[in-house]
């Protein structure tokens, strides 16, 4: 491959020379932690895009599968004490592996054309799969072609996908938010809200949360109805162009110069949202704004424990027992692991029970899941026993896809437990649900 089109050649070599090789990270990762072999650890990763950059190998099928059997859950840079920058190697590797086209097939083709290139593009587009999948709900077909037994005739693999399909919501975001909501009380800030893209169709009512909670803390909330996917599922999945079309479509739809913050609720999003800067680093029409975009954008627990967050009255409300899952994104990618527990510690009656390696994967890490099954399934069985462990009766995580994940693997272990968003548990105490 040409310097002109290689992602690690024309990275700036010194992220790439930031591992001094000590270690310390192969303990937190879990790819490494399954299998103890080097090539599956943060190191030897690095060191494979290493030799890629310095022209000692080809991106082959085995790198690849490499970085496509990492994660992306960057424990390593938590554990890192050389500050290494994985989550940059880490998406450069594989768009490598893209450029490199050693992993094309038609059916994958097929599905990430379907997928990354025309459905997360347009999310009208996302929607109206959300309204046919809501209608197959709604109408019971779904409910009739599981009792009928006619799954039973469908690969394995078929039938374990369609027993992860998410509960569709009645209502999308824009129909539960309207485009300006006023402060409940005098006007502190004026932010903006992203609801996401699957999180607008499986978790439309955590949007609706979000926007409650701030109000009642002093923001005024700019949620346009139509919006855009943030990128995050191109940049992690090596479609690197696409992702910076979409972070200048982002850009413009909700300028930082005009908000106090840019609010998301989902890790996963926060994470890729907050880098910017490195997607439009040699787009000058962008560059500068960028960097503004980066210094805005705010997960919502971190926004509310900067602003501060008005108790709710529980009066009389029985206790809750909740546990505390971290998504990745949320407590590697951003640093944000004190501020989900000062919202949950904002509720009175919530009692927070420490979650055993409440910073281990769980197993979702976007699309993982589906394209690594075996891998997932190991992690989510062994985050599923901590959540046994602690009898908590509420599981609170604060990413669409870890609340998707924990709670398939809840059921398929016949757990009662209630997956809740922080923000929804807060968003109910002012409500007086609890
Ligand atoms: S991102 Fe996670 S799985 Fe990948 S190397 Fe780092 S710790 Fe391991
Ligand atoms: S801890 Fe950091 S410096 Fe040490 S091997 Fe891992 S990535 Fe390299």
């Amino acid at each position: 491959m040409s310097v002109a089109t290689s992602h690690l050649k024309n990275l700036d070599y010194s992220v790439m020379q930031q591992c001094m090789h000590c270690g310390m990270c192969l303990p937190t990762c879990p790819t490494y932690d399954a299998t103890k072999i080097e090539r599956n650890s943060p190191r030897g990763r690095i060191a494979l895009m290493r030799a890629i950059a310095d022209d000692r190998l080809e991106a082959t099928k085995t790198f690849a599968d490499e970085m496509y059997f990492c994660l992306g859950c960057l424990a390593c840079m938590t554990a890192c004490p050389a500050g290494v920058n994985y989550a940059e190697l880490f998406e450069h590797a594989r768009a490598e592996a893209e450029r490199s086209r050693v992993l094309e097939n038609p059916k994958r083709n097929l599905i990430r054309g379907f997928t990354l290139r025309w459905l997360f593009m347009d999310l009208s587009r996302l929607h109206l799969l959300g309204r046919v999948m809501r209608l197959y709900q709604q109408l019971g077909i779904q409910t009739f072609i599981r009792r009928s037994g006619i799954l039973k005739l469908m690969p394995k693999r078929l039938r374990e996908l369609e027993a992860m399909t998410p509960q569709i919501q009645p209502k999308f975001s824009a129909d539960l938010i309207a485009p300006i909501t006023p402060a409940s009380g005098p006007r502190r800030y004026r932010v903006a809200m992203l609801t996401g893209c699957a999180q607008d169709l499986i978790f439309s009512d955590v949007n609706r949360d979000t926007v409650e909670v701030l109000v009642r803390n002093g923001c005024e909330v700019i949620t346009p109805p139509e919006q855009q996917c943030c990128g995050s599922l191109h940049a992690h999945n090596g479609e690197w162009e696409l992702a910076q079309d979409l972070a200048r479509k982002s850009i413009d739809q909700f300028p930082p110069e005009e908000f106090d913050a840019i609010i998301t609720n989902a890790a996963g999003c926060g994470s890729h949202l907050k880098h910017y800067s490195h997607l439009l680093a040699d787009d000058p029409r962008y560059a500068k704004r960028a960097h503004l975009w980066d210094e805005k954008v705010k997960d919502i627990h971190e926004w509310l424990a900067k602003i501060g967050i008005e108790a709710p009255r529980v009066n009389g409300a029985a206790p809750l027992n909740v546990t505390y899952h971290e998504a990745c994104h949320l407590c590697h990618g951003q640093k944000i692991t004190a501020q989900p527990r000062q919202v949950l510690r904002a509720i009175e009656n919530v009692q927070l029970i420490e979650l055993p390696e409440s910073m281990w994967c769980c197993g979702s890490a976007g699309i993982y899941n589906i394209i690594q099954p075996e891998m997932a399934t190991d992690l989510l069985e062994r985050k599923v026993k901590h959540i046994q462990s602690t009898g908590a009766q509420v599981v609170a995580t604060g990413n669409p896809g870890c609340m998707l994940q924990v709670l398939n693997g809840c059921r398929t272990a016949g757990l009662d437990v209630r997956i809740a968003h922080p923000v929804t548990l807060l968003a109910e105490a002012y409500r007086g649900d609890h």
